[in-house]
């Protein structure tokens, strides 16, 4: 695992080595650092758990999921089609509503306000899937990497008690 990854102090991440084969593709390669994606882990330290006190420490670091540009690229921009589509059909239920003068729109909105993270995460996952490569959090999920960490101890969400 360890020469698979250099560690940055400076920005605490493990960054995959140069040219590493994209996991997005398994076409391209890693060939610029700040394109690659970051996801947080987390490890826990130590455990107290006391009836009246209850403490934990953990390191968080980020760990680099190869991505070459062409996959940044296409992550990036349905990011930003997902939103936007997401907006417009916000506008529209809201103009719609006005001009019929129903309460229609109040009754769509609210659903649509409140799921409005998963909404866009599924439909920027759709579009992401029309290109033929793997979304974000799938890509993350099968980096053989990533998954070794995992298994040493590291989770993807923050330890609770
Ligand atoms: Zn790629």
């Amino acid at each position: 695992m360890e020469e698979k990854y250099t560690f940055n102090k400076k920005k605490l991440r493990l960054e995959p080595i140069h040219n590493s084969k994209c996991e997005f593709c398994s076409k391209g390669f890693s060939d610029n650092m700040e394109r690659n994606l970051f996801a947080d882990i987390y490890k826990v330290h130590d455990k107290t758990n006391l009836i009246v006190y209850k403490s934990i420490k953990f390191d968080k670091i980020k760990v680099g999921i190869p991505r070459c540009s062409s996959c940044f690229v296409n992550h990036y921009e349905n990011e930003v089609k997902s939103w936007v589509i997401l907006i417009i059909i916000a506008v529209l239920i809201s103009i719609l509503s006005f001009f019929f003068s129903t309460l229609l729109g109040v009754f769509l909105i609210i659903p649509l306000a409140f799921s409005t993270y998963i909404l866009q995460t599924r439909l920027r996952d759709y579009l992401i899937s029309k290109a033929f490569i793997f979304s974000p959090s799938d890509g993350t999920k099968k980096d053989p990497n990533l998954k070794s960490l995992l298994t040493n101890g590291w989770t993807t969400t923050p330890p609770s008690f």
